[in-house]
């Protein structure tokens, strides 16, 4: 019972959302994860992965420490071509170092090809690998855009990222 009364936890929640457009000649890879049976990649400074890049602003928004484009701007050559593993790792230590940890993640994967079902349970292994955690606590889902707006013509893909987090304070 002493020690409830002198612990307590702090909740925080994150969202985290990003999107890349879709171009040819460079490899597709979403949650560290390269889909191979994709012909076409995504645009951006750093390897463009979608799925990690809304994983590091949900943990920077559940702790409050800014978001992506702070932490690496897109002008800087240090994150050119960057793998996006190195971006999160950078910033789950800044997170462990300050006491939190990861309750659970959700995320879901907005695009109309590949068939993202496949890859579903490789990313979310991953995921968690790279998190350090469970898969059970990763959860990833996939949406197809019907067709319809960027997602649905494959002139994009989005990602949406839900993080829960937890301090505990003596
Ligand atoms: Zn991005």
């Amino acid at each position: 019972m002493e020690n409830e009364k002198s612990t307590s936890s702090s909740l925080r929640i994150g969202e985290g959302h990003d999107t890349h457009r879709t171009i040819s000649g460079r490899p597709l890879i979403i949650g560290g994860v390269h889909i191979t049976d994709a012909d076409f990649g995504l645009d951006g400074h750093s390897d463009a992965d979608v799925l990690l890049h809304a994983v590091i602003d949900a943990l920077l928004g559940a702790t409050g420490q800014g978001d992506i484009g702070e932490w690496f701007p897109n002008t800087s050559d240090e994150w050119k071509n960057a793998n996006s593993t190195k971006l999160l790792d950078a910033v789950l230590q800044s997170i462990l170092k300050r006491g939190w940890r990861i309750v659970n993640l959700d995320c879901t994967i907005h695009a109309e090809r590949p068939r993202m079902a496949l890859w579903k349970p490789k990313i979310r292994i991953r995921l968690a690998a790279l998190l350090n955690l469970l898969p059970d606590v990763v959860n990833v889902k996939a949406k197809s855009g019907e067709k319809v707006g960027p997602v649905g013509r494959g002139e994009s893909i989005s990602a949406d990222v839900v993080v829960l987090m937890v301090r505990e304070t003596v």
